[in-house]
């Protein structure tokens, strides 16, 4: 039985929507406590590679790997249980239920049943005040975008995948959002940020993958491969 939690690991994944072939033999490692990102303009995959992760849409070839275990074939809700979370690019809160809510349900979903962990979760993502008895309907973008990550949180993932987190945040919600995510790798939690923000990625991961046409052209520490790249110019 592991001690330390296990690294999430992406084989040759090829993916296609018909004939068009989106991921080319993609590899990636998630280990414990490393925030990875993966930058690269619109259309090249980076959303495909997440969604074989966390197995929304099943790999034409390759194999994904929690730790030793092939779970290639594992649906998402089985990978949840496992403890890979993620949050949505489109976000997707249940808009009825009220923020305290829509957390539980992450923690119901996840990997372990602690009744503290909702409490926790709220307080981690400052949503413990009044917000947490409001609907989800209705809130800004950025109380939302915390409102899925507390969701994500609460059931004790081990790896944690998140498609564009700071999409529709000002910069004092995502030097937050840099702050708790920062916090959780400390942690041992394994990140994946897809993100178009470079000056976030650039700020926060502590490795980045490069994509272009399904495939990982470069990876490395921020500082080499942003600026040796011009991925800055490449993703604007
Ligand atoms: P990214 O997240 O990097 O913007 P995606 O992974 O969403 O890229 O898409 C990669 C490519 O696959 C794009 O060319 C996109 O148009 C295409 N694609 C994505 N989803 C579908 C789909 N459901 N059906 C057909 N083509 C798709
Ligand atoms: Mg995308």
């Amino acid at each position: 039985r592991p001690t330390t939690p296990p690294t999430l690991h992406a084989r040759a994944l090829h993916a296609r929507y018909g004939g068009f072939t989106a991921l080319d033999g993609v590899d990636l490692d998630l280990p414990p406590g490393q925030i990875t990102a993966v930058v690269g303009p619109n259309g090249v995959g980076k959303s495909t590679l997440f969604h074989c992760l966390a197995g929304t849409l099943r790999p034409a070839r390759g194999r994904v790997l929690l730790g030793g275990r092939d779970i290639t074939r594992l649906p998402a809700h089985a990978r949840t249980r496992l403890g890979i979370a993620r949050t949505f690019q489109q976000l997707a809160v249940f808009p009825s239920l009220t923020v305290a809510d829509n957390v539980r349900v992450g923690a119901e979903q996840g990997r372990v049943a602690d009744p503290g962990a909702v409490e926790r979760a709220l307080r981690l993502f400052g949503l413990d005040g009044p917000v947490r008895a409001l609907p989800a309907a209705g809130l800004p973008t950025g109380t939302l975008r915390r409102v899925e990550l507390a969701r994500a949180f609460a059931g004790a993932p081990r790896v944690l995948l998140l498609d564009e987190p700071a999409a529709g945040l000002d910069s004092a919600e995502v030097a937050a959002l840099a702050r708790v995510l920062r916090a959780l790798a400390a942690d041992g939690t394994a990140l994946l940020v897809v993100e178009h923000d470079l000056d976030l990625v650039a700020d926060l991961a502590d490795v980045v993958h490069v994509m272009t046409a399904g495939r990982i052209i470069a990876s490395g520490p921020p500082r080499d491969v942003l600026d040796t790249l011009g991925a800055r110019e490449a993703t604007s």
